[in-house]
């Protein structure tokens, strides 16, 4: 049994370019409902915190770097089988490898820069969204 919810958040250069509205809208056209939802900056070290897993592999400098150069918007989203099929709604890592019609095609612009975060396991939609939203948050 999968869960229903998954954690998202719009990268710094997607939220910079001004895509933040239309990406909501399409995240709600593809039936995923929005439980929580703010925009904040992470620090250096949280973002060095909420990327833990990759505090080994070569980019792991360039990705908390980005992830903490502005705003970020950060949501919970609710749909069945929520993780599985949000990682194939935004598209792969590389936006020049995503589907046409992805969030990751449409506004992502690099490997980085590409647009959103997508939970990759119901463990981690847990963790990433009680890392950013206390439980009075997510009601
Ligand atoms: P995903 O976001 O698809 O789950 P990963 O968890 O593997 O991808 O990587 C986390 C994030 O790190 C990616 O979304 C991307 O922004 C960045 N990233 C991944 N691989 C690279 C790379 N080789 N060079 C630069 N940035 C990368
Ligand atoms: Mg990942």
């Amino acid at each position: 049994m999968t869960g229903k919810l998954t954690f998202t958040m719009i990268k710094p250069s997607a939220f910079k370019a001004g895509y933040t509205g239309n990406i909501l809208t399409k995240f709600e056209e593809g039936g995923y409902k929005i439980i929580a939802l703010k925009k904040t900056t992470l620090s250096k070290e949280q973002a060095g915190y909420f990327y833990e897993m990759h505090r080994e592999r070569p980019f792991y400098g360039e990705l908390t770097d980005f992830m903490s150069s502005g705003p970020i918007i950060a949501a919970i989203l609710e749909k069945d089988n929520a993780v599985e099929s949000f990682r194939k709604f935004i598209g792969a890592t590389d936006p020049a490898k995503a589907e046409e019609g992805t969030i990751r095609k449409i506004y992502g612009k690099s490997l980085s820069e590409n647009a959103v975060h997508g939970s990759d396991s119901d463990e981690s939609a847990e963790r990433e969204a009680s890392f950013f939203f206390s439980l009075l948050e997510r009601v």
